[in-house]
């Protein structure tokens, strides 16, 4: 059977096919400009080098989804025969809410549901919706669930979740921190728990997810106690161009003294700072060239990402008694080593000790996980890559396994 997992964006579907059981990837694609001038479809066949690349106007998700759709069923190139071979669709949806803490089936009250958290995540809950309702015309006898990043963060404990705002903002406009990059973290979480060869729920773990988003979660055996984006994924870490934290009262400061209204603040934070503000690029790899050959600004911008690493570690170790692991994961967090021994450097009072020649690795492929501590570390520290496509599709065939009472046919 095959799973497809789809991540809509507002002009874009990113997709990924898969064999399962076994999560064999055989497929992935993506697909950009839906709604523009030059539509391009990138699709990778696992069976040959070559990227086969598409350029046509796509007016909208759904003719985006056939267009994939018949690529996958191209009779010389594609690898489906039919449509039905396809059991599922497993659906990236960003904001869950306090509503959905697990991955779920798809029903006409789930989209509704999903529609109606939009104003939590006005940018990605309405294009979910929209890639779900295609994909339920399109795949007429697929089942459709959908894997909620927000999901692995809905055990923070309220002490945790609660900003210290007039409770009345909580209980009439659901003001509180949900968290972020969830399949992410529970993936590595279970990830390295297999590692360890330890129960998860025996397991307390810093996770640090070091993509252009970046975020961390705190994870008590097993559960997520605490994460470090918030209401917006824009709380926390230094990001590609996200500020993290920043002291609330500079939104006034701002209005009132540099005449910016809120959009344009808004801007500023989620699009114009992070990496970008302090060093003009949000890729890390040109930061750090820079920051080899003694530019300022590079330097400025990697110190201050890894010290506000360094605080938030500081702080789950506290939260967390002590880990037994740091998990490293995403772009950055698999493929840097000067980020994570900078951010690491002069932990050893908590019993973290990186080993230089071992953090000078990284992972050879999606699969394999490195320990980069020395012997006498009380804390593991691990590189662990992410595969959110694949939890999602993980996510959904567990879904479909398990049927509710009336719900659907076993697969
Ligand atoms: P996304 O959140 O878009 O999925 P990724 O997980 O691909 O992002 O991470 C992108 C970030 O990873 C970029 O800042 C990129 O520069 C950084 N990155 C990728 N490879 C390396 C590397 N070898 N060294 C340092 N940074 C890297």
């Amino acid at each position: 059977m095959k799973i497809l997992v789809i991540n809509t964006g507002s002009s874009s579907i990113k997709y990924r096919l898969f064999q399962m059981p076994g999560s064999l990837p055989l497929a992935a694609g993506l697909l950009e400009r839906i709604g523009e001038k030059g539509g391009k479809l990138t699709h990778r066949d696992e069976r040959y080098k070559r990227p086969l690349v598409v350029e046509s106007d796509i007016p909208d998700h759904k003719s985006g989804l056939q267009a994939i759709l018949n690529l996958l069923l191209d009779p010389t190139n594609g690898c489906l025969r039919e449509p039905s071979e396809i059991k599922a669709v497993g659906h990236r949806v960003v904001h869950g809410g306090e509503m959905f803490h697990e991955p779920t089936l798809i029903t006409d009250d789930v989209i509704k549901a999903i529609e109606e958290h939009a104003p939590l995540a006005p940018l990605h809950n309405p294009p979910n919706a929209v890639g779900i309702r295609s994909a339920r015309e399109l795949f007429p006898g697929s089942l459709q669930v959908a894997v909620f990043d927000t999901a692995f963060h809905q055990t923070l404990p309220p002490h945790s979740f609660h900003y210290a705002l007039p409770r009345s903002l909580y209980r009439e406009h659901r003001v509180r921190r949900y968290g972020f990059h969830g399949t992410s973290h529970g993936y590595v979480a279970r990830r390295a728990a297999e590692h360890l060869r330890r129960d998860l729920r025996d397991c307390n773990l810093i996770t640090i997810h070091l993509g252009n988003g970046a975020s961390m979660s705190a994870v008590k055996n097993g559960r997520c106690t605490d994460t470090s984006m918030g209401l917006t994924p824009l709380e926390g870490l230094i990001m590609g161009t996200r500020s993290g934290d920043v002291d609330p009262a500079l939104h006034f400061y701002l209005a009132r003294n540099a005449g910016m209204d809120l959009p344009e603040i808004e801007k500023v934070l989620n699009r114009e700072s992070g990496l970008l503000g302090l060093a003009g690029s949000n890729d890390m790899r040109d930061i750090l060239k820079r920051y080899e050959s003694g530019d300022d600004d590079a330097r400025l911008a990697v110190t201050m990402f890894c010290y506000r690493l360094k605080k938030y570690i500081g702080a789950y170790y506290a939260v967390l008694g002590k880990p037994d692991a740091i998990v490293f994961t995403a772009g950055i967090g698999e493929n840097s080593p000067q980020i994570r021994a900078l951010t690491l450097e002069g932990l050893e009072a908590l019993d973290i000790h990186l080993d230089p020649e071992k953090n000078a690795r990284s992972p050879d492929d999606h699969h394999s996980i490195l320990e980069i501590q020395r012997e006498l570390s009380g804390i593991r520290l691990l590189i662990i890559p992410t595969d959110e496509e694949r939890e999602i599709a993980d996510q959904t065939m567990s879904v479909i396994s398990s049927p509710g009472p009336g719900e659907h046919p076993p697969v």
